[in-house]
């Protein structure tokens, strides 16, 4: 996968060298390349705001330099005709572990990371595919959202985790959050690890955890299991 990220601030690009991502990175399953939107500036003093028509406060992103830095992009030889055009924003759709499993079969996407009071509207008009808010809050910026993003995405790589599974029990793969977890010690601080998981019954065990996911979602996510299709034993379970 081939990633561009267009920012005003390409040093907020520096964690992506690390960790799930880092390794993906050196193993060559994922390209990111990072573009400074002030490049592609045409006064001397690199300007990429304006003020606002109709007035108001901040200033809004120029549409010229956001143009001619997406035209160069596209027009580089990736590996698909054109990329996905990503824009965060609070005012698009909100980002699940669905959008991220469709955005990481993609092969190409541009992340345009927005500051001071967004980008004006053509720019979204004439070049995003989607817009994508991280949650109901507001950031000074798109490029933490971005790094939220590319995050979830780059975990559902092929071969990225080195254990599939701890993706498909990952909370939300089976619309369910995940129950919670120990390991050693088996007694820590008089709390004892739930003794199903000291059985070795693997039988148990699924069940056991299955039901823990139900319960904590029940608790804290109701609208997820609203959305899910219980079957009997998930009803009594959830009823209990
Ligand atoms: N005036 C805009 C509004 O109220 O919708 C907020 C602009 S915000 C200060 C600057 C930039 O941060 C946005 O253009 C967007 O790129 C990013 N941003 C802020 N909150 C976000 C969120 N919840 N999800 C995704 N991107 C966000």
């Amino acid at each position: 996968m081939r990633v561009d990220v267009v920012t005003i601030f390409p040093a907020y690009l520096e964690p992506l060298r690390l960790s799930l991502l880092g390794k993906a990175r050196d193993r060559g399953m994922l390209e990111i390349n990072g573009h400074d939107l002030r490049d592609w500036a045409t006064d001397r003093h690199r300007t990429v705001d304006d003020t606002p028509y109709g007035g108001g406060p901040g200033m809004v992103m120029r549409p010229d330099p956001w143009d001619a830095a997406l035209r160069a992009i596209a027009d580089s030889d990736g590996p698909a005709p054109r990329p996905r055009v990503i824009v965060p924003t609070p005012t698009g759709r909100p980002f699940t572990q669905a959008y991220a499993a469709e955005l990481a079969a993609a092969p190409w996407l541009v992340f345009c990371c927005g500051r001071y009071e967004g980008i004006d509207a053509r720019v979204i008009d004439a070049w995003a595919d989607d817009e994508i808010s991280i949650g109901d809050y507001v950031l000074s910026g798109g490029e933490v959202a971005t790094l939220v993003m590319l995050e979830a995405i780059a975990r559902l790589l092929p071969g990225a985790v080195g254990n599939a599974e701890s993706i498909t029990d990952d909370s939300f793969a089976h619309g369910l959050l995940e129950g919670p977890v120990y390991t050693r010690p088996p007694d820590w601080a008089g709390r004892r690890v739930p003794e199903v998981l000291l059985s070795g019954d693997h039988g148990a065990i699924a069940r056991w955890r299955r039901d823990e996911a139900l319960r904590r979602t029940a608790r804290r996510r109701p609208d997820l299991l609203a959305a899910m299709d219980l079957d009997r034993r998930d009803e009594t379970v959830v009823a209990a």
